[in-house]
């Protein structure tokens, strides 16, 4: 089995309303620690994210809007700041209760090498439990956060996510607001990884101006295979290679379709199409598997996080070597966050 390093997940907002734990297996969900020990994820960035309201997650078809040449979902506003700390405060609390985090680039080698359990490294998704004047910044990184995503897809007090649309571009607005900006030095100052996926595109190109570490999108496609607002375009792998960043791929049947419809059966190899995408592109050096589990709609290969060999496996086929394989599971995180971390 090659160790994977798992770019995304939102096993941590299920847990927060299902009430279950995270330790057992749990098949309301994708992701639990039984299943990543089974499929090889030695660690994983779990998401704080933190929804307009609580309870059931409204289905997205309720709010599907369909346009002339294909669809768009009305954006949610803002999030109260009151809101975003409290709720995200209980999903750091279900973290340090379940799981082992990750805090040092040395415990993340240990996860790699298989010499400590499955690990999680804590993500904010959406930063709007950090105080625009980042006076709790510190704070959040002192409860485990080693990775901010500046956005989701709202607007924020630091800048403003892409819609959810077909088809459509990232370039939807402005780019980061002042407090954006000062987000980013500080996260370069405190060694805190930055995420770029949600964000649009002028967004992207002030990160990618002012931030002085690798250029990081945990979880998305690619636009060039599924024009949506939320893949990354040419201009965006680019610089992702420029700086000696990564790219996570989504295991997302939506985000990966070509005409982002979704399908009951969507093939395995609608997710390869984008990794090997971004390899061809930029290089195997910058490509990296990002699954989002329990928050995305996986193809039934990638049903759940036993499966996450399967895409090595169905690489290794097309042609990959033991060598890129590795780069694509564990050697490009590493290597992004040895360079961010401190
Ligand atoms: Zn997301």
């Amino acid at each position: 089995m090659i160790p994977v390093v798992d770019g995304h997940n939102d096993a941590l907002l299920r847990v927060w309303r299902n009430g279950r734990s995270l330790r057992d297996r749990d098949d309301e969900g994708c992701l639990d620690l039984p299943r990543m020990r089974k499929g090889g994820i030695v660690a994983g960035f779990f998401a704080i994210f933190v929804p307009a309201k609580d309870g059931a997650p409204p289905d997205p078809r309720s709010t599907l809007v369909f346009t002339a040449d294909g669809y768009e979902v009305p954006m949610e506003p803002p999030l109260p700041f009151e809101r975003a700390v409290r709720v995200a405060d209980e999903l750091a609390a279900i973290a340090e209760r379940d799981l082992r985090l990750v805090r040092t680039f040395a415990e993340l080698e240990r996860c790699v090498a298989g010499e400590d359990d499955a690990g999680a490294i804590l993500h904010l998704e959406g930063a709007e439990p950090v105080e625009p004047g980042l006076g709790n910044l510190e704070d959040w990184i002192g409860r485990g956060i080693r990775s901010i995503g500046i956005v989701w897809s709202r607007p924020n007090a630091f800048g403003h996510g892409v819609p959810f649309r077909f088809p459509g571009r990232p370039d939807t607005g402005p780019g980061l607001t002042p407090a954006g900006r000062g987000l980013v030095r500080a996260c370069n100052e405190l060694g805190v990884m930055l995420d770029l996926a949600h964000l649009n595109l002028a967004g992207f190109r002030d990160v990618a101006r002012l931030s002085d570490r690798p250029l990081v999108s945990t979880h998305g496609g690619v636009h060039a295979r599924c024009p949506i607002p939320r893949s990354l375009v040419d201009e965006e792998l680019d610089a992702i290679r420029d700086s000696g960043g990564v790219a996570g791929i989504v295991f997302d049947s939506v985000m990966t379709h070509p005409r982002g419809e979704l399908v009951d059966d969507a093939p395995l190899d609608q997710v390869l199409d984008h990794v090997e995408y971004v390899a061809e592109r930029i290089g195997v050096e910058h490509v990296a598997l990002g699954s989002d589990f329990d928050g995305a709609h996986p193809p039934r290969a990638l049903s759940d996080a036993t499966r996450v060999q399967a895409p090595l496996e169905a690489l290794r086929a097309r042609g990959w070597s033991e060598d890129e394989l590795r780069a694509l599971g564990h050697r490009n995180w590493l290597r992004v966050l040895g360079d961010t971390w401190l």
